[in-house]
Formats: C-alpha cells, sequence, structure tokens
C-alpha cells in the first residue's frame, strides 16, 4: 500500500462530480468551476431585502427619517439568497471551459432562476 500520486486528482473530481451539465442529445460535460465573489452581495453576505428596495425605494420610504435610518443601518438585510451568507458563488470558469459548455450551463441556471422566480410568486400571492 502506498500513496497514489492521483490523491489529490481524486479528490478533485469527487468534489466537482456534480458539477455537469447535459445537451439536448444527452451527451455530458463536466464543467470546470471556480469561486467568485457573489455578484449580489458583493462579499458581504447579506444585502437589503430585496422586498424593499428591488425596484428603488419608494418617495415615501426614502423621506421617511426613521425609516432611512433603520435601512443604512442593515436592520432590514437578510441573508444573500444567492450564496447563502458564503460570501462567494460558485461559477463555471470561464477560461477553463468550452465555449458550448458555459452555454448549457447558463442556459440552465436562467431555467433554475425562472423556476424560483415562479415559486417566490406564488408564495407572495399566498397559494
Ligand atoms: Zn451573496
Amino acid at each position: 500500500m502506498h500513496d497514489s500520486p492521483n490523491m489529490s486528482d481524486s479528490r478533485y473530481s469527487r468534489h466537482y462530480a456534480g458539477r455537469v451539465v447535459e445537451d439536448d442529445d444527452g451527451n455530458e460535460y463536466r464543467v470546470v468551476m471556480r469561486f467568485d465573489v457573489c455578484p449580489v452581495c458583493h462579499g458581504n453576505g447579506k444585502h437589503v431585502n430585496p422586498a424593499l428596495d428591488d425596484n428603488g425605494l419608494s418617495e415615501e420610504s426614502a423621506s421617511d427619517a426613521d425609516f432611512m435610518e433603520d435601512y443604512m443601518a442593515g436592520v432590514y438585510d437578510v441573508t444573500c439568497g444567492r450564496c447563502d451568507g458564503l460570501r462567494v458563488v460558485e461559477e463555471p470558469d470561464p477560461t477553463r471551459n468550452p465555449q458550448r459548455v458555459l452555454d448549457l450551463w447558463f442556459e440552465r441556471d436562467a431555467e433554475l432562476e425562472q423556476d424560483d422566480a415562479i415559486q417566490r410568486a406564488e408564495i407572495a400571492a399566498g397559494c
């Protein structure tokens, strides 16, 4: 029994085993991932509740001094839904994946986000 020279390689592939995209013909492609600062919270791990200022603050809110004080102090902050408070997100590495794989990834990403949006809308509607 001796150390396999490929030990770190196998750890690597296990870690990324789930990062696979599939095209319409059922061909699977492994996606090379990297960590990026979260584009939503910019590395803070939290952001102001999007329900409050998704479409910009209302004039009424913006002229309410008490509200603005709380707002600036982070009272309305929620844990970032994109990175779950981790401050970084796993993204496909644009320099290490073929364009085809990136296209498939972002297609799937967009679909997932659509599902999310539908779910949020249903929750908001009280379904
Ligand atoms: Zn984030």
